[in-house]
């Protein structure tokens, strides 16, 4: 056989592109990339393969351009591999970096690593621990305040309990629900879940919870839950808060496969994120509401904080252009999304 031959003309092509400045290629090693900076931002989404933080990811690719090169990576939902990433960014001197932490508890050992190397670090989406965001000044966090959306998700269901008096199926004057919890630990799951319920009972409802599970964000395991809910508790069911939207269209299936969403037969199901197919199923009328976790913003304000922080600068409101609050923490407001103003979240 013949042995294979680069032919001349690849060569002058590979020649062409390293000319025409794909270092940029060569930093980030086959992942994505962005920007056209001098300075290189690491960043780390805990695993790429989420609806959610897809959607902040590519919010820092865009808000990277012009200002910083970024080299994106998968976490692939393991802390070891996100440590392995980290000790990466850090050997290939980077000037800043931005992790979404697989562990929230694991930040402390990330920001011990950063300090060491001397590289500042944006945290994003999941909140490191109060004690650990102090070890060093030149850490900071984005994201949203928990508690917020949770009181969001529980008004949407305090508004439809009160116009529509057929929501209390049994006549008790008490609202049977079902919760899909997210990750047990994240901040966004535990306070999403408190907050929603107790938003109704701030509204003088009586709730009383038939089931609680966690799907860990996932919209074919919350499917499955709400199958087997489906299946314990039928008809008795009259409201299914989830923590998130994919969560909340995971049951929309499961409540479709059982008759839901036609012949008059209706469930209302709250979500949080107001992610693309969370609005498409608002306009067919099978989620009632949702609350718009901005991921646009979250994800400017990490990759400005990052790129200030990668020149030398303390990031401020004039050169990051968000808030900063307690000299560390940029917060990102929620906003009640329903058919009537989903325009706004688009
Ligand atoms: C979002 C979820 C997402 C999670 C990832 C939350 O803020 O609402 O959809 O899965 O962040 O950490
Ligand atoms: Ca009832």
């Amino acid at each position: 056989m013949k042995k294979k031959i680069i032919p001349v003309l690849a060569i002058g092509a590979m020649l062409a592109a390293v000319a025409a400045g794909c270092g940029n290629n060569e930093k980030n090693g086959g992942n994505e990339g962005a920007g056209g900076d001098s300075n290189t931002i690491g960043v780390a989404i805990y695993k790429f393969d989420d609806t959610f933080m897809t959607g902040v990811r590519n919010s820092i690719k865009d808000a990277a351009t012009g200002k910083a090169t970024v080299d994106i990576v998968d976490s692939q939902n393991s802390q070891p591999t996100q440590n392995d990433k980290v000790d990466l960014f850090v050997s290939k001197k980077y000037d800043a970096m931005a992790i979404n932490p697989v562990d929230r508890t694991a930040a402390g050992v990330i920001i011990d690593k950063a300090q060491k190397a001397k590289i500042p670090v944006v945290f994003f989406n999941r909140e490191p621990l109060a004690d650990d965001m102090k070890k060093w000044d030149k850490v900071y966090y984005v994201g949203a305040k928990a508690e917020q959306s949770g009181s969001m998700e529980g008004e949407l269901l305090v508004d439809y309990w009160k116009a529509h008096p057929e929501m209390d199926k049994n006549k008790d004057g008490t609202l049977q629900y079902i919760m899909l919890k997210g990750e047990p630990g994240h901040q966004d799951a535990e306070l999403r879940t408190k907050f929603s319920i107790q938003a109704i009972e701030d509204a003088g409802i009586k709730v009383e919870k038939l089931a609680e599970d966690t799907a860990m964000w996932d919209r074919v395991k919350a499917q499955d839950k709400m199958a087997t809910f489906l299946s314990a508790h039928g008809d008795k069911i009259e409201a299914v808060l989830a923590n998130n939207d994919d969560m909340a269209l995971g049951a929309i299936e499961a409540l479709k496969a059982a008759g839901y969403f036609k012949d008059n037969k209706f469930m209302p199901v709250v979500g949080v994120d107001a992610t693309a197919p969370a609005l498409q199923a608002l306009s067919d009328g099978t989620l009632l509401g949702t609350v718009l976790n901005d991921a646009k913003n979250q994800g400017a304000a990490t990759l400005n904080l990052a790129a200030a922080l990668a020149k030398g600068e303390t990031p401020t409101k004039e050169n990051a252009g968000y808030d900063i609050t307690d000299g560390k923490y940029v917060w990102v407001p929620y906003k009640k999304i329903t058919k009537d103003n989903m325009n706004d979240a688009k």
